[in-house]
């Protein structure tokens, strides 16, 4: 056989894992859209036919949305939802009829003209998210003009055998759309960690770099690939030594995660004997079968707002009882956190029709909406409450306190909620739990008075990095500042822990920090007694909290909070890991 030279590239590692196996190389489509004049008379007949196929388009999308959900989570269904915003975008549809009505030309020609216009023009932005959006108009477009020509099937894009699938980019459709045994990886040239194909991927457990320049070019139908999640490189024709270093590689990974999942049902205590409550973040009910099968052993955060963003319209209180007792219907010795609405933000319900503002995070969010729609937020609080008349270990936890003031008028209304339901005979759990969010540097400074009020703490990190070091969490041109190791955040986290001690309350994190295993000792040497993080986060946190001294973690404490935060921190933190778990940096990127 020809002897191939081997190629590598290095791209960005979205979604661990190793595969090995012959290339799908999915070229560029060049089907041409049809593109012809049309009469006046011919106007109207094609305006109906554009409307039509977008009717179909939004039905597809929901049945995928739904497929997805139920197959691979409530994260990854939320991706169509950004699709359907794109059929439901009034000015960019009548956009589209108004080309249609003036150049008179067919519907695929004007819509395939004003997708490509508005695609090009997101692709350039500086901001991620933005040019994600390109690839979300491009991918529903794509839709509509296969409805439009008449072709009902998917694109014929599924390897026969299974295949490691290289293409300029991947949309989340067409990749819901494949059958997973079909497919070994993907290596795209466009893409980033954030993009919706990369979440996907993550969900369906599909090896993935993405970001690979001129991949397309340089790959034939049928050439034997490597790729590594991980590490972000994708090898063509690879040499017999390079196979077998990433057969070796995979096998000590393989073997890393098994050891991982047979902790499923171990205790997250250290070395030392020290017992930490690891719990789980989800979003909806539906999250909780991952977090069953991963072991945890209750809820630290049920993002409520979740229940709102994703239906059409606001759940009534019925709804919204039996979203909770869904919940805590499980058996979930470490209880269950509701935490009460955080919309606002970056999270608008398109029910609220809220007023842009200019800085929305610093605005009209979470608590402070809830307050101003009373009606609102007592249905919410009666759900929970009637809720929690068969399951006592619920509890209710408000976000984004700022004040005394705040946590006071809230829980004025909790009392309210359950007069009203005393008055009516409606039975609840009298005792249920109230706490705090800490995530706004103003509570975590007041941490002692509000410990005098509440029953339980929960440290949000991801907004008061955010508030203390004015870094906007989702602006990746500022993403390099966003340090959870920098003293000042370290000086809250450890105040609101002291605040806690002194009542005798616990004291969780439930924001990133807390399911990156770097920071996972910091955080117990500070004294954070539970950890929420995502499912998938579960076993990488708990192996880590088993394999450290907590005497280790109280030491490396002590020393980060001595430093200035940054690199040096991260690298104490990371030794720490290296010298005791060394095998979970393998696993995280
Ligand atoms: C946080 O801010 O850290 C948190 C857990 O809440 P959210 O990410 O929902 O704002
Ligand atoms: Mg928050």
């Amino acid at each position: 056989m020809e002897n191939v030279p081997e190629l590598e590239f290095k791209g960005l590692g979205v979604s661990s894992g190793i595969a090995a196996g012959p290339a799908r190389v999915l070229k560029p489509s060049d089907a041409t859209v049809p593109d012809y004049a049309i009469s006046d008379a011919d106007v109207p007949r094609e305006l109906i036919r554009l409307e039509q196929a977008l009717i179909v388009t939004r039905r597809q999308l929901r049945d995928i949305q739904q497929r997805v959900g139920s197959a691979l989570g409530s994260e990854s269904a939320r991706i169509f939802e950004s699709h359907l915003h794109v059929v439901d975008d009034a000015s960019f549809i009548e956009e589209i009829y108004h080309d249609l009505r003036t150049q008179k030309r067919n519907a695929e020609a004007v819509l395939h003209q004003a997708s490509e216009r508005y695609a090009k023009t997101l692709q350039n932005m500086e901001d991620d998210y933005l040019r994600e959006r390109a690839t979300d108009i491009r991918d529903v477009t794509r839709r509509v003009l296969r409805i439009l020509m008449g072709q009902t099937t998917e694109p014929p894009i599924a390897p026969d055998s299974p295949r490691i699938l290289v293409a300029a980019d991947i949309t989340p459709s067409d990749l819901a759309g494949l059958d997973r045994h079909k497919l070994l990886g993907i290596a795209t040239e466009q893409g980033s960690t954030t993009a919706h194909t990369a979440i996907m991927a993550r969900a369906m457990e599909l090896p993935a770099v993405v970001g690979v320049r001129d991949l397309c070019a340089r790959v034939g139908e049928g050439d034997r690939l490597l790729l590594d999640g991980v590490r972000g490189v994708v090898v063509v024709h690879p040499t017999p030594a390079r196979e077998k270093e990433f057969a070796r590689v995979a096998r000590s990974r393989q073997s890393i995660r098994k050891r991982l999942d047979a902790l499923k049902d171990e205790p997250a205590t250290t070395l030392d004997g020290h017992a930490m409550t690891l719990v789980a973040n989800i979003e909806t009910p539906g999250d909780v079968s991952a977090v069953l099968a991963r072991g945890a052993r209750g809820i630290g955060l049920f993002r409520t707002e979740y229940l709102f963003l994703a239906n059409a319209g606001e759940p009534d209180e019925e709804q919204q009882v039996r979203a909770y007792a869904e919940v805590a219907r499980h058996d979930f010795p470490d209880g269950v956190v509701i935490r009460t609405l955080d919309l606002g933000g970056d999270k608008l319900s398109p029910t609220f029709h809220q007023q842009p503002e200019a800085n929305p995070f610093l605005g009209w969010r979470a608590i402070r909406l809830c307050l101003d729609l009373p009606a609102l937020f007592k249905t919410q609080l009666r759900a929970i409450l009637r809720a929690s008349a068969n399951h006592p270990h619920l509890r209710i936890m408000f976000p984004m306190v700022s004040s005394v003031a705040e946590f006071e008028q809230a829980n004025k209304l909790l009392e309210e909620c359950k007069a009203e339901l005393d008055a009516a005979g409606v039975p609840f759990h009298r005792e249920v739990e109230v706490g705090v969010m800490i995530e706004i540097p103003s509570a975590a400074l007041m941490a002692r008075r509000l410990a005098r009020r509440v029953r339980f703490f929960s440290i949000g990190t991801n907004d008061l990095v955010q508030y203390t070091l004015a870094v906007d969490r989702g602006n990746d041109r500022v993403a390099h500042l966003f340090d959870p190791a920098h003293p000042a955040v370290l000086e809250l986290i450890e105040r609101t822990v002291a605040a806690g001690r002194e009542q005798g309350i616990s004291t969780s994190v439930c924001g990133e920090m807390a399911g990156n295993p770097v920071f996972v000792p910091l955080l117990m040497g500070l004294g954070v007694d539970t950890l929420s993080v995502s499912p998938s986060a579960i076993a990488l946190v708990k192996a880590v909290i088993r394999q450290i001294r907590y005497a280790d973690a109280v030491e490396l404490a002590a020393e980060v909070r001595a430093m200035e935060g940054g690199e040096e921190a991260l690298a104490r933190c990371r030794k720490l890991i290296r010298q005791c778990a060394p095998e979970i940096l393998e696993l995280a990127e």
